[in-house]
């Protein structure tokens, strides 16, 4: 069986050689932590991009999107918190001289004692049936050891964070004998705190240039414009304001892909509520953004809520959406009550109010909030790492396939003519200037045709259409499903109507309206 890590390895190739995903400025060795997404990754990524949008701000009348500068006035990130507090705390191993976020190992090391857990029941599980009581308590003995020693950590290491207790963070790793990955010693740095956000210098002279900063959110964006789309748009709380945008993180740890990055995309919406709702809209919103994900169609199970132990400053409730990529359960998006912190710090340091006058309570204040904050690229590899699949076909062939959800695809059909001549390439043609209004629609005449359905599936275009000397006569040709491979013989004037039932984002919209 193909272990995860292999899996990931593929996936990676795969991005790179079909075309979604190349590493920034490879030509000079890259750059760390940076991508460029190819001519069918950026397709891709335009309609993960477009189905978040629709389902935000066409399918809310209460919700309208904004696009705000990357740039914003420097004031903004000493009230959100970021210039202060908007570090991870790093430590280093001082024989690999390599740098880690310190809460990481901690967190790696709890998960690998629930491993050890997770073993000891599917093991009990397999010698069910004779299972005696002798073995029950040891097996029970050691899941309790384990859990223990995983609240102790869990419990010291809120404790620290609450604290700011570097040193205490330092003493938990350690205590649990956690070693670097690569030099395997335990020699390492004291824990400091790093800050995340990129500066730079706005004005072209030295002395007069102000320090800015780029945005390490989105959703500064539109606190800072509340009023003026509260206003302008004649919004009535509740009210929600959507944004998608680049965001830009010096992260210490930048490893697994497009999983984090340093220069991504984030798609958030704050969702301006009365205050004293937030405990409702909150779970409205867990309940909202947990269909958005199961409508396309990737295994429930890899989907589970995960309650922050730490909140973060701004926060009274946060949860995560967690997806199981190839290195196992992490955070997908992140969904935040964020009480009324953001504004009331806006208002505090602008010196605007930053109120809302509700006319059914006859009464001004400053709306709470909750937000929905999801990676546009960890979305991108949670589709990809779901959908990439090697299948052993009845012929004993195989066939690599990226099932992707087909409304997400990037190229919806591929015309092929059986042959280069006789007309067939002809009608080929006239068949894509008829879809290619509505679909982004490829010609491809080179090859087998068992080859250029393999060069499609790689891509997860959903049907290839292939046109043959029949199709001269009987105004028909053959299309084959990506997924079931199944062909079938049909009108050319019904392809419009066959693809559209599979492709189009209403169709996905309409599981969630
Ligand atoms: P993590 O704990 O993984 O660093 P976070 O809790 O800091 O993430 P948020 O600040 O809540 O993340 O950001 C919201 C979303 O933005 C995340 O759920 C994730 O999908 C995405 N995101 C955050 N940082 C990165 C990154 N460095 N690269 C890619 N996506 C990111």
């Amino acid at each position: 069986m193909t272990q995860p890590e292999d899996l990931f390895k593929n996936l990676i190739s795969h991005a790179k050689e079909y075309g979604f995903i190349f590493q920034s400025s490879e030509i000079y060795d890259g750059l760390s932590a940076v991508y460029d997404y190819g001519q069918n990754g950026a397709l891709l990524k335009n309609n993960i991009r477009q189905y978040w949008w629709q389902s935000m701000v066409q399918l809310h009348e209460n919700i309208v999107g904004i696009d705000a500068a990357i740039f914003m006035h420097p004031t903004t990130w000493k009230a959100s918190g970021h210039v202060d507090a908007f570090s991870d705390p790093l430590i280093d191993n001082k024989d690999s001289k390599k740098r880690y976020r310190a809460d990481v190992l901690i967190e790696e090391h709890v998960a690998k004692i629930e491993g050890k857990i997770e073993k000891e029941v599917e093991k009990a599980a397999k010698r069910f049936e004779n299972f005696d009581e002798k073995m029950f308590r040891s097996t029970n003995a050691r899941v309790l050891e384990y859990q223990k020693k995983i609240d102790d950590i869990n419990a010291r290491f809120k404790n620290a964070l609450e604290k700011n207790d570097l040193a205490e963070v330092k003493q938990i790793i350690v205590d649990c004998e956690i070693v670097c990955p690569v030099s395997g010693s335990k020699n390492w740095t004291d824990v400091r705190q790093f800050n995340l956000m990129f500066s730079t210098q706005l004005g072209s002279v030295s002395e007069e240039a102000s320090t800015i900063y780029l945005r390490p959110e989105t959703a500064q964006g539109i606190f800072v414009n509340f009023l003026n789309v509260q206003k302008t748009g004649r919004m009535k709380i509740p009210f929600g304001i959507a944004q998608t945008g680049k965001a830009f993180r010096n992260e210490i740890v930048a490893r697994q892909f497009i999983f984090r990055m340093r220069e991504f995309e984030q798609m958030e919406m704050q969702f301006f509520i009365r205050p004293g709702t937030q405990k409702e809209w909150y779970d409205k919103w867990k309940e909202t953004r947990l269909s958005w994900h199961k409508a396309l169609g990737i295994s429930e199970k890899k989907y589970r809520f995960h309650d922050h132990i730490k909140l973060a400053h701004y926060a009274d409730a946060a949860c995560d959406i967690e997806f199981e990529f190839p290195f196992g359960f992490k955070e997908l998006e992140g969904i935040h009550s964020r009480s009324d912190f953001d504004l009331k710090q806006h208002e505090q340091f602008s010196g605007r109010k930053q109120q809302y006058f509700d006319p059914e309570l006859n009464q001004s204040y400053i709306p709470y909030v909750i937000e929905t904050s999801i990676g546009l690229d960890r979305m991108f590899l949670a589709i990809m790492a779901s959908s990439l699949k090697e299948e052993k076909l009845e012929d004993g062939s195989e066939r690599v396939v990226l099932s992707l959800p087909p409304q997400l695809a990037p190229i919806k059909a591929a015309i092929f003519p059986l042959v280069k001549k006789d007309g067939l390439p002809e009608i080929a043609e006239k068949i894509i200037n008829d879809l290619k209004f509505d679909y982004n629609v490829t010609y491809d005449e080179k090859d087998t045709v068992g080859k250029r359905y393999r060069r499609q599936d790689a891509i997860g275009t959903p049907y290839c259409i292939t046109v043959d000397h029949e199709s001269l006569t009987d105004h028909c040709v053959t299309i084959r499903d990506r997924d079931t491979m199944k062909q079938e013989r049909v009108a050319i004037d019904k392809l419009k109507s066959i693809i559209e039932q599979k492709v189009s984002l209403t169709s996905l919209l309409k599981k969630i309206a």
